[in-house]
């Protein structure tokens, strides 16, 4: 586990990483082009947490309402999802106090960003990982938080 710490606005956050899938640019050579979204739930004080290239859900969330946009019904459709498309809640939320999602809303979006062409934005380890942050928290009865980076 890496300890991950972070100062914005006068307060320092701290993030025990357990996993970091960025990779530094090839262009600007910063992991992500600093784009990177962390995932996490807080246990005593400690905040276990994934880092990954928010380009991922960007581009997944993209694709998948291009796709789907003529098939699917918007309503049903995760909040999520949702919330992606319209750029509020969690998809606007950059502060590192984080955004609280639904834990079984999340696990339905990725099932669905799951039917994109995944291999090219988001790898099916990246998704297992989430999963499994996602339903570790659930079982202890935390609350799963990201933000955007
Ligand atoms: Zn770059």
């Amino acid at each position: 586990m890496e300890l991950y710490e972070i100062e914005s606005n006068g307060k320092k956050y701290e993030f025990n990483i357990v996993k970091n899938s960025t990779e530094p640019c090839p262009e600007c050579g910063v992991p992500a082009c600093g784009k990177e979204d962390i995932l996490w739930f807080e246990e005593g004080n400690k905040r276990k947490a994934i880092i990954f290239d928010g380009g991922l859900f960007d581009l997944a969330g993209e694709e998948f309402f291009k796709k789907n946009i003529k098939s699917i019904e918007y309503d049903p459709l995760p909040k999520f999802m949702k919330e992606w498309n319209e750029k509020t809640g969690w998809e606007d939320c950059w502060n590192y106090d984080g955004y609280e999602i639904g834990i079984n809303d999340f696990l339905k979006s990725l099932e669905l960003l799951k039917t994109c062409e995944m291999g090219k934005w988001i790898t099916e380890e990246d998704i297992a990982d989430m999963e499994n942050l996602a339903t570790e928290a659930r079982e202890k009865g935390k609350k799963l938080k990201i933000v955007r980076g």
